[in-house]
């Protein structure tokens, strides 16, 4: 498994030794700096690979583009490692998912380090939750053909507490409830509920946990990827760097 990944790797190297990358700022190839070895931590095992450094003086603007292309931040966890880590901080809280990380992964990590990790990834995955809400939001937007679509309600949450207050629309009109229930809709916010517990709850409610906006928001976009059996989508975004 180990070998395969490197000489993928190395196919990668190749490729990327091939083309200086343009300056994103002025437009201009950048310059070869140098090239050095730079070895990570893989899921299965540590990967290297000879990686070059361009630069724009004019910018001050430098790149590895071979890093970029395979995700890899050096000094810091990345690539699956990462995924699964906070794949453990979407299910337990942070302390508990360090001692998970060592038992199930190997990997010596404190409650922190697997925080930082739920941030990055988090806020991957909610800018991609905030893209997806502001597409449909807005009228202009190509929506999937409705012809063959099955009949569905459309449901929307207001309010992220337990007495979350629960609107339905289908179509886009407001609420009938006399004619969903005609239609064989149900109407009450039951589902909803119990949804609300088993996505929110479950992991945000426990005894002691308290929580920043920003830092139930971005853990709260994951336990959605997981929920939604979303979660292998995880692997096309790339984490975002939190100062
Ligand atoms: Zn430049």
């Amino acid at each position: 498994m180990l070998a395969a990944l490197q000489s993928k790797v190395e196919v990668f190297a190749a490729t990327a030794r091939g083309a200086a990358p343009v300056c994103p700022q002025c437009g201009r190839p950048m310059r070869c700096q140098d090239t050095r070895e730079v070895s990570w931590l893989a899921r299965c095992g540590c990967l290297h690979a000879a990686v070059s450094r361009y630069r724009c003086p004019p910018c001050r603007y430098a790149c590895r583009p071979l890093l970029d292309l395979l995700g890899v931040e050096p000094g810091r966890i990345s690539g699956a490692p990462a995924r699964l880590l906070a794949l453990l901080a979407t299910v337990a809280p942070y302390p508990l998912a360090a001692r998970l990380a060592g038992l199930l992964l190997g990997v010596s990590i404190s409650p922190m380090g697997i925080w930082r990790v739920a941030q990055r990834l988090g806020e991957a995955a909610a800018h991609r939750t905030d893209a997806l809400s502001r597409y449909h939001a807005d009228s202009r937007s190509i929506g999937a053909p409705t012809q063959t679509a099955p009949a569905a309600v459309v449901l929307g949450v207001d309010g992220a507490c337990s007495c979350a207050v629960v609107k339905f629309w289908i179509s886009g009109t407001r609420m009938r409830y006399d004619e969903y229930l005609r239609m064989g809709y149900g109407i009450g916010s039951g589902a909803v509920e119990s949804a609300h517990k088993q996505v929110v709850h479950a992991r945000f409610r426990q005894a002691g946990m308290r929580w920043s906006e920003a830092g139930a928001r971005r853990l709260l976009a994951l336990r959605l990827l997981l929920l939604n059996q979303d979660w292998a989508l995880l692997d096309r975004l790339r984490m975002v760097s939190l100062a």
